[in-house]
């Protein structure tokens, strides 16, 4: 019996390990990849960390290049050849080094790198940061003495750049055309962000797009910016966003979601007969609202290829849904998400926040940390979460995941048991105390912010911050109370409908609603996150 053939286009991250998987699946296939630049199989989230300095060597990011998957894998890999089509009906696929016949095609093109028009054909002194050929370029210009960068887009990877290059001591601008950086972030979690760069002396500038270019010969010299700004940059990186590379995929017949991503099904297959695919260009479904979500992330190309790879050699694997889960460094600064983090909805998403410290305050190195869980109004289950902090986030954030996936509810969170010592956590740790407060604060008004700022004049708005924070934002309509003093006003709060209680962070307002609540005030409610500062230091706990 002829040996099944197993082609794959793509060879950057995905291509290669569904390479791998389907070599471990059928030892007999015979598997070709192409890709069409040098390298394969690296770890283009290393990227930024080689311009920091923290990856020391650029070969730590490519483990494993053409001659160990030859070697080890047996697999014909094709380096330097372009894909030009292929024909799902004939089974070829056309290259520029001819022509390869397949049974099985795994389709690992990714997502090209958006160019904003203004920007032409690009410039000498303007890169990508996909690939190592990249980081050569980029590396060329800081060694020939540029100092002055500027990023175009903050989005995960201009903000990770952007940390990379503040942190390598260069002079870095961020521009993002958004209203907020980090666009899968909250609002005020991306202000966060934009603080902790701020911090780290990037200059990040929001909401700001680039008008028109002063160039140079072959170089960009002046960046003209929308409201009137100039910079002078030596260096551009863009890391404006990335589409789709489905160009292929349609023109041989298959179909894409209005964002360009092909929509895969289980098992990584297509609407194409013999074809599956993988890599950031795939959209498969989310977790929490089983709707086609498409991520462009590494851990998710990871589990699409591994999957892609087993099924197209005839084996059994299926994909799990996503949530999204995704991490990053910003200054000081660690922010974190998974699932739904959006209020209201079909699922009726409500929110508890809570802000504690990444291990026992009384122990070094502990960090303050804030945490903000989605959870359905109904049933209590978890749909989401946020993590910020200065330490401790990838913990949280993981654990909030697999809680997730696990389809917990509030009550399941509040008991957890996770593994304490001071070096490490607390006894009730921050996704105990969500679970806790989320399960207490049943018989309490949450307010959120944007309904706290429409409350009527029939509420009684009771605050409990310090007198300099009362200073820097005042509520005019409140009155000013402390924790311990709240007996003394029983009267008065037992008579209104609606109290809310305002503190820095919502942790001591919380409490004095669940008092003012056991004081027999049935209207007793809290701000959830506190009022904090727009800027500035951020108070802990
Ligand atoms: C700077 C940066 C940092 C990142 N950090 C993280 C992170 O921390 N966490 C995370 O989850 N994700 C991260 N990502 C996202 C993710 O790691 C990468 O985008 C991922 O590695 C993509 O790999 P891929 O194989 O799926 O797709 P791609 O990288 O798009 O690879 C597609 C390959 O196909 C090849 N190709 C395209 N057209 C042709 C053709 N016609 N013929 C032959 N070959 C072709 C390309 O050359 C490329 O090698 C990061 C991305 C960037 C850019």
């Amino acid at each position: 019996m002829a040996k099944p053939k197993i082609v794959i286009l793509g060879g950057a991250l995905s291509g290669p390990t569904a390479a791998a998987h389907a070599r471990e699946t059928d030892a007999d296939a015979k598997i070709t990849l192409i890709e069409r630049a040098k390298a394969i199989s690296y770890a283009v989230g290393g990227l930024p960390y080689v311009l920091s300095g923290e990856i020391v060597t650029r070969a730590d990011i490519v483990p494993h290049g053409p001659e160990f998957f030859r070697h080890d894998y047996d697999i014909d890999i094709r380096t330097g050849v372009s894909v030009e089509r292929f024909d799902a009906g004939k089974r070829k696929v056309y290259t520029s080094d001819g022509v390869i016949a397949y049974d099985t095609l795994i389709y690992a093109l990714g997502a090209g790198s958006v160019l904003p028009a203004v920007f032409g054909d690009g410039a000498a002194n303007l890169s990508f940061l996909r690939n190592p050929a990249h980081l050569r370029t980029i590396d060329a210009r800081l060694q020939a003495g540029a100092r002055k960068v500027v990023i175009i887009g903050g989005g995960y990877y201009g903000v990770e750049a952007a940390d990379c290059l503040a942190r390598r001591g260069l002079e870095v601008s961020l521009l993002e055309r958004g209203d907020h950086l980090l666009p899968e972030f909250t609002p005020a979690a991306a202000a966060r962000a934009r603080e902790a760069l701020l911090a780290a002396g990037v200059d990040v500038r929001v909401g700001v797009s680039v008008e028109a270019l002063v160039r140079k010969g072959k170089r960009i010299v002046a960046l003209e910016l929308g409201g009137g700004g100039r910079i002078e940059p030596e260096l551009i990186l863009v890391t404006a966003g990335v589409r789709p590379r489905t160009e292929m995929f349609v023109a041989a017949g298959g179909e894409v979601r209005a964002d360009g991503s092909i929509l895969v099904d289980e098992r990584c297959a297509t609407n194409l007969d013999g074809v599956f695919a993988t890599s950031i260009c795939v959209s498969h479904s989310h977790a929490v609202t089983g709707e086609p979500v498409w991520t462009a992330q590494a851990s998710d190309a990871d589990k699409t290829a591994q999957v892609a790879g087993t099924n197209a050699a005839g084996g059994e694997a299926r994909l799990q849904p996503t949530l999204g889960t995704a991490i990053v460094r910003a200054g000081a600064l660690q922010l974190a998400r998974t699932g739904l983090t959006t209020l209201g909805g079909p699922l009726d998403a409500a929110r508890v926040q809570v802000s504690g410290h990444s291990r026992d305050p009384f122990f070094v190195g502990s960090e303050p940390l804030e945490l903000a869980v989605y959870y359905s109004r109904e049933s209590e289950r978890l749909l989401g979460a946020e993590v910020v902090g200065h330490g401790g986030v990838d913990k949280r954030i993981d654990v909030l995941a697999t809680a997730i996936m696990g389809e917990l509810t509030l009550s399941r969170l509040a008991g957890l048991d996770l593994a304490y010592s001071p070096p490490y956590s607390l006894a009730r740790d921050l996704v105990n105390a969500a679970g806790v407060v989320g399960v207490q604060a049943r018989s309490l008004r949450v307010w959120e912010l944007d309904e706290f700022a429409k409350r009527d004049g029939d509420t009684l708005v009771v605050d409990l911050r310090a007198k300099a924070q009362r200073k820097r934002q005042p509520l005019p309509d409140a009155q000013v109370m402390e924790l311990a003093d709240l007996p003394k006003h029983k009267a008065a709060l037992r008579k209104r409908e609606a109290v809310v209680f305002v503190c820095e962070t919502g942790r001591t307002a919380y409490l004095a609603a669940r008092t003012a609540a056991q004081l027999g005030c049935r209207g007793a409610g809290y701000l959830s996150g506190g009022l904090r500062p727009a800027t500035g230091p951020q108070p802990a706990g």
